[in-house]
């Protein structure tokens, strides 16, 4: 199926691995041409090198920086002529206890995972609205369905920003203009911060990560972790021309994990 995204631009958010990773790959194999960050310029050059050996037609440009600073934020935006699409994503909040949690702890946690991917959606959505085509999509939790108990931070800083794109992505001004703002929910993926979470909490259960994993998929009815490249597919469904009735909605991709009929 073509998605109807040749030559739009894309800006994909931490992106130098993982999920982001995903979602820039299925847009660059679309024809998208893409900015990508991440704060670590090995890895984003290294991604950058194998997304244009995938597609030679597209443009790819690279940011360093961290996207949850105000000066990381201006330099991916100016990266584009302008921005059709908008992949928002940024590393997790850390586990704990909310005992152990100051209010310093609690506003990181907001500020990446909420006012973040807010700050891109204010400075980019009127412009796609004007343009008559956007699309927005978060990457943010299955804990937003179904809560992960030492992911406080994650659960409250990433309901916090469910509840406001609920309410932005009906806004006629937008919706009414071909603008879709939607979240992708991941449950277990195969990514770096899956394995090195599993692997901390594997060292001090005393298990192999290996054991863990396979406790994993035994909780999972598609017995597997899901990939970066089945995210990065539906991220890029959500963003095509085919998808433009689609708004304000949230897609769980957990392999049938959630337990709920909806
Ligand atoms: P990952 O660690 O594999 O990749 C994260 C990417 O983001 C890397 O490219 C890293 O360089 C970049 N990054 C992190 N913080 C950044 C920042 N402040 N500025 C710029 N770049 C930054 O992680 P992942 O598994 O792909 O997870 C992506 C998001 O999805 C995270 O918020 C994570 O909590 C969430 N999530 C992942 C899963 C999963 O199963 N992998 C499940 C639920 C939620």
């Amino acid at each position: 199926m073509d998605l109807g995204l040749n030559g739009k631009w894309a800006l994909v958010c931490a992106a130098s691995k993982g999920l982001g990773k995903g979602c820039a790959q299925a847009l660059v194999a679309e024809g998208v041409n893409v900015v990508i960050t991440a704060r670590g310029e090995a890895a984003l050059r290294a991604t950058a090198d194998e997304l244009r050996a995938s597609n030679g037609a597209v443009q790819v440009r690279v940011v360093v920086g961290d996207i949850t600073s105000p000066d990381g934020r201006a330099a991916a935006l100016a990266a584009a002529p302008q921005i059709d699409i908008l992949v928002n994503n940024a590393g997790g909040p850390p586990p704990g206890d909310f005992r152990d949690w100051d209010r310093e702890v609690w506003i990181r946690a907001v500020d990446a995972n909420m006012l973040t991917p807010i700050e891109l959606m204010k400075a980019t959505v009127d412009a796609m609205a004007a343009r008559g085509f956007g699309r927005v999509v978060n990457i943010t939790s299955g804990a937003v369905k179904a809560p992960i108990d030492t992911l406080g931070l994650s659960n409250g800083a990433r309901s916090g920003l469910t509840g406001f794109v609920a309410g932005l992505a009906r806004q006629p001004a937008l919706a009414s203009r071909n603008v879709t703002i939607n979240n992708l929910l991941p449950g277990f993926f195969d990514t770096d911060r899956i394995r090195s979470t599993m692997a901390a909490a594997a060292s001090k259960s005393g298990k192999s990560l290996d054991a863990m994993l396979d406790v994993r998929r035994g909780s999972i009815p598609a017995r597997r972790l899901g990939t970066a490249q089945e995210f990065g597919a539906a991220c890029a469904f959500l963003c095509s021309a085919q998808a433009s009735y689609i708004t304000g909605q949230n897609w769980l991709l957990d392999g049938g994990a959630f337990p709920g009929t909806f």
